[in-house]
This record gives structure tokens, sequence and C-alpha cells, in this order.
């Protein structure tokens, strides 16, 4: 064990809302140590369906949510343009939606201060052809789309700005509490080496979404969350440039966003026993095609590219148990939970629930109570402060990559990942300030993988680019096996992940084209097996029990229907 460091505050989680936690924190001037278990937004935050909320979706229903989303939405635009595409988003009543709920929806927007206009239904058709022809009515709200990764990194590097300390890969396991039940310390494991760092913190924050039951464990409190699992599909093509909702009560596969080159259908909610162990089933996934054609009839005329799953960080504890049976009954609010006042615990809050797109104010809140804790009047600046990083403060657009990959002279020779017009030069630059890492974690900072061709090409050029760089001493130093074998290793954990993604869906022509990138892969290119189904402790990987059952699971599937 390594000698123990003391912090004012130790955040437990790196998602979204550990990051802006751990960026309001150290703005308000105490010294912060941000630990992840995995990569930073590799839970949730990077698992989700990539909607700023405009606050539409909850006006009937929780007009408080529908506000918090709105403002949080304005903000988010002022501070991290770069993370943003402004889509714009529209509501629209298919014949399936009761009168009722349409008729309501434009009054409700009004009271909730989200901006809500009727369109005629031709102008949209005219804007988004692909739409179902036969949707009665539209109104247009400020949705937009949310890059994850991008503000995640914007927001921890202006907290590393203020001396906070960011670190990834580093599990919190287990904490020792005095006799008057203060938290003295924290243990945290390095997942790459095993090494204990003992951490002795003044204030313990658990922002470890649909795990903060485990964490508070650790201080032997009990917590119960039921986390809600939904599925997500994702096409190949933006067959709508605006992000598009049903006009009715939320339900399965009703909103289609459209993501940097691809379109995401979603989502799905089952509540799970365990966040890590869940998998997809074809059910569900007939039941999002099911619903999607609704709103756009053509949906089995497009390529699906993959299936994905998160789970939302719900709080069942103080829920009536008809309300946890069924997982969209529960509440999607934020909620701060002072294990002191609950459990005696003086120096643990946990913060639970709530939205990417409210995570800002989620933080803003949860730092308010922490600084009360600990005598600090420092007041929150994260929502007039603009993140580092935002170019010339415009939200992204489709095109922007090229556009920039042109500025700088065009051509393709030099793109590693041609979908997502990653060149050698991003990739370098990205090495270079994250080795050591995974392709998985270039895929979250570069989106490497993440287009049409899933890593088809991209994998192979990158793990060339890695392999040159380790056998030419040109990445920067670090504690890691880099045999050609470790390099191989992580192109295989790479393109295990993606191929995974791609058995939930795998019927009609969408399995023929599996079973020729399965011969490619394996009689080709000697790839002995993408079964092997288990993330390799290889440089940075995700240590994975969590997706063993799921690959079991799509594994099933695919034997079902060959
Ligand atoms: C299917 C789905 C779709 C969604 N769509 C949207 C959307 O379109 N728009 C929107 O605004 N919101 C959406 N949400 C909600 C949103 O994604 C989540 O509320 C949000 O990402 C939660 O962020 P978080 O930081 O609280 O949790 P997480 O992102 O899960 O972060 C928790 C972190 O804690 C870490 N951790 C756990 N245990 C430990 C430990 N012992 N030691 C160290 N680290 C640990 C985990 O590795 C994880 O990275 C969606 C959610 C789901 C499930």
């Amino acid at each position: 064990m390594s000698t123990t460091l003391s912090v004012d505050v130790l955040i437990i989680g790196g998602g979204a809302t550990g990051a802006g936690l751990v960026r309001d924190l150290a703005r308000r001037g105490l010294r912060c140590l941000l630990v992840d278990k995995g990569d930073l937004g590799s839970g949730t935050s990077g698992r989700h369906h990539g909607l700023l909320h405009s606050g539409g979706r909850y006006v009937v229903k929780d007009a408080l949510a529908a506000r918090e989303c709105i403002d949080e939405n304005r903000i988010l635009r002022r501070i991290a343009p770069a993370s943003i595409e402004d889509t714009g988003g529209y509501f629209v009543a298919t014949p399936d939606d009761p009168e009722e709920y349409v008729e309501t929806f434009a009054a409700a927007c009004l009271a909730s201060g989200v901006p809500c206009e009727e369109v005629p239904v031709a102008d949209l058709l005219r804007r988004e052809p692909a739409l179902h022809p036969s949707i009665r009515r539209a109104f247009r709200v400020p949705d937009g789309a949310l890059e994850p990764w991008q503000l995640i990194q914007a927001t921890v590097a202006d907290a590393r700005s203020r001396g906070a300390e960011i670190w990834p890969y580093q599990r919190a396991v287990a904490m020792e509490l005095t006799a008057g039940q203060r938290i003295v310390s924290v243990d945290i494991a390095d997942e790459r080496s095993g090494s204990i760092t003992r951490v002795a913190p003044r204030f313990v924050v658990s922002a470890s979404g649909a795990w903060a039951g485990a964490v508070a464990g650790l201080a032997r409190i009990k917590l119960s969350m039921a986390p809600g699992k939904g599925t997500m599909l994702i096409f190949n093509q933006r067959m709508t440039d605006a992000v598009i909702n049903r006009c009715h009560r939320p339900a399965d596969g009703d909103i289609m966003v459209p993501v940097h080159e691809v379109a995401i259908l979603g989502t799905t909610e089952i509540t799970v026993e365990d966040p890590d162990r869940y998998g997809i089933g074809r059910e569900e996934v007939a039941q999002l095609m099911v619903e999607g054609r609704k709103l756009f009839p053509d949906l089995d005329r497009m390529r699906l590219l993959r299936a994905y799953a998160g789970v939302r960080p719900l709080y069942k504890d103080d829920q009536p148990a008809a309300k946890v049976e069924d997982g969209r009954e529960i509440s999607r609010a934020h909620l701060i939970i002072d294990h002191e006042s609950r459990d005696g615990v003086g120096n643990f809050v946990s913060i639970v629930g709530g939205k990417i797109t409210t995570h800002r104010l989620m933080a803003e809140q949860t730092a308010d109570a922490v600084c009360a804790k600990l005598g600090v009047t420092q007041p929150c600046t994260t929502a007039e402060e603009v993140l580092p990083g935002q170019g010339d403060a415009r939200s992204y657009w489709l095109g922007h990559r090229l556009a920039e990959h042109e500025e700088d002279g065009g051509g393709d020779a030099d793109l590693i990942c041609e979908c997502e017009m990653l060149t050698r030069a991003g990739l370098d630059s990205f090495l270079d300030a994250r080795w050591p890492c995974s392709l998985d974690d270039v895929r979250r900072g570069t989106r490497l993988g993440m287009g049409p061709c899933q890593g088809g090409f991209c994998t192979f050029r990158a793990a060339g680019v890695i392999a040159e760089r380790s056998a030419t001493g040109a990445l920067p130093a670090a504690p890691t096996d880099l045999s050609p074998d470790a390099v191989d290793r992580m192109r295989l954990d790479f393109l295990a992940e993606r191929f995974r993604g791609t058995r939930p869906i795998a019927w009609g022509r969408q399995l023929q084209e599996l079973w020729i990138m399965s011969g490619l892969y394996t009689g080709v290119l000697g790839v002995e097996s993408l079964d092997h189904g288990s993330p390799s402790p290889g440089p940075g990987s995700t240590p994975g029990s969590a997706d063993r059952p799921a690959v079991a699971a799509e594994r099933e599937l695919t034997h079902a229907q060959r």
C-alpha cells in the first residue's frame, strides 16, 4: 500500500455527475480527487440515448423535471457548445397517440417554460421526408444531441486546472469508519496494477450512478437501487436531422436521435438486479422496431448497426412496490441522500437519479450540500463559466470534422477512421495525452469505430499505429505490457465488443453481413474467435465480468437464429 493521500473531498464515480461535481467543488477552492473504476464516462453516461432534453418529454407528467431540463439545456448550450449539435426536435402525434395528450401538450410546455411551436405537418414532412405520412400534428422544441465524452473531458479539464486530481481505472474497494461513524479512509485499488492507495478525505461523495448501492455498502449502509436497463438501436444513417419524439406519455421506442452520422432509436425500460449483469433480448429489439416503424415506415430498409444498453441510476428505497415493478413509474428526478441524517455516517452523501442533461444542476446542489457541511461559503460558478476547449463557441455540426480536415489539406492518406474523419495526427495527440489506454478508450475519446463500418477498418490501423509507436519507443512511458500479443489482444477486445452489439440484431440481411464479417476476421485476418467475450487485462481494458452474461444471452440468440 502506498502512503495516505489527504484530500478535502473524494468523489467516487467519473460519469457526468461526478465530473460536474469535481469541477464545481474545485472552483470553490476545495482539494478534490475523483476516481472511477473504469474510463471516465464508461458507465451510464457513455451508454445513453444522446438527447439534450428540451424538457418536452416531461411537461405533462413532471413540470419540475421539465423546467430543470430547459434551464440546463440553455446553460449547456452556453458553456459546452462543442459537445452539442443543435438539431432541434419535434413532438409528433401519430394516429396511435391519444388526442387528450396531444391537446394538452402545447399548454403544458408553456406552463413549464419549454418553448414550443406547432408547425404544419406538410412543412415537417418536406424537411424530414422519411417520417410517417400519417403524422397528424407536430410541435417544434429546442431538443439537441449531446456528445458525452467530450463534455466529461472538458468538465474535468476545468477541474484539473483548479488543482483537482482525476484518476480513471481506480476502484473504491474499502472504507474505514471511526466509532463515531465518520469515514476516515477509503482504499482505492488500481485496476491495472492492483496496487492500493489509501485516501483520507474530509468528505466523501458517491456519484456512482447505478452502482450507488454497492458503494454505500462499503460504509455498511443499505441503499437500494432499481437499475433500469434501457436498450437502444443504432442505424447506419441519419433518417432525420432533428430529434423526433412521439407526442404521448413516455414509453418504449418513441424517440429517434440523430447522433453524428448515425441515428439512435430508444429506449426500453426493464428493471435489472445488477447493473453489471444484463443482456439484450430479441423481444426488446423487435418491440423497438414495432414502435420505430410508427415514426419511420421504412425502418426495415435501413441498416441496423448494433444494439446497446445502459442502466438508469434509479433509487427505490422510498418508492411504492408497484412503481418498482414498472421501471417507467420510478421517478427520474435526482436525489441527494445525506447519510448523516439517514444513516448516521457524518461525512458522506450519495447523489442518485437524474439525467445527463441536468448533471450540472445535480452537481451544483450536491456541492452546496457538501460546502454547507464543510463550512465553505464560495458560491457556484459553473453555470457562468464556459468550459475549456470550446473552439469558436458554436455547437458542432455534421460536417465539422470534414471541414476541419479539409482546412488541414484534406486527402485520405492520413485518415485512420473514414467514418469519423479521425486523422493520424488526431490519434497521435490522443495517445500522447492519454496513454496507457485501450482501443475502447480511444473510441470514447475520438469516436474511432463508431460510424457505419463499426471499426471494420480503423481498428486495425489504430492497433498498427500503437504497435509501431510502441516498437519505436514513441509512446509516453507507462508501466504496461506492450508485447505484440498485448496489442493483438487489445484489438480483439475492441472487435469483440463491437461485434457483440450486433448479435441481438442478427437476422435477415444483417445476419448475412455478420457472417461475411466473421468470415473476414477469422478466415482472412486469422482472428481466432470473436466469441472470446472476456476483455483482457491488457493496457487499460475494463475488467469485465460486466459483459459476459450479455455475451451469453446474445450468443444464445444468434445460435437460435442460425
Ligand atoms: C437507456 C438510457 C438512456 C438515457 N438517455 C438519456 C438522454 O438521452 N438524455 C439524458 O439527459 N439522460 C439520459 N439518460 C440518463 C443519463 O444517462 C444518466 O442519468 C446519467 O448518465 C448518469 O450519470 P452518472 O454520472 O450519475 O452515472 P454513471 O455515468 O453511471 O457514472 C457512475 C460511475 O461510477 C463508477 N463507479 C461505480 N462504482 C465505483 C467504485 N466502486 N469505484 C470507482 N468508481 C465506481 C462507474 O464506473 C461509473 O463510471 C439515459 C439513461 C439510460 C439508461
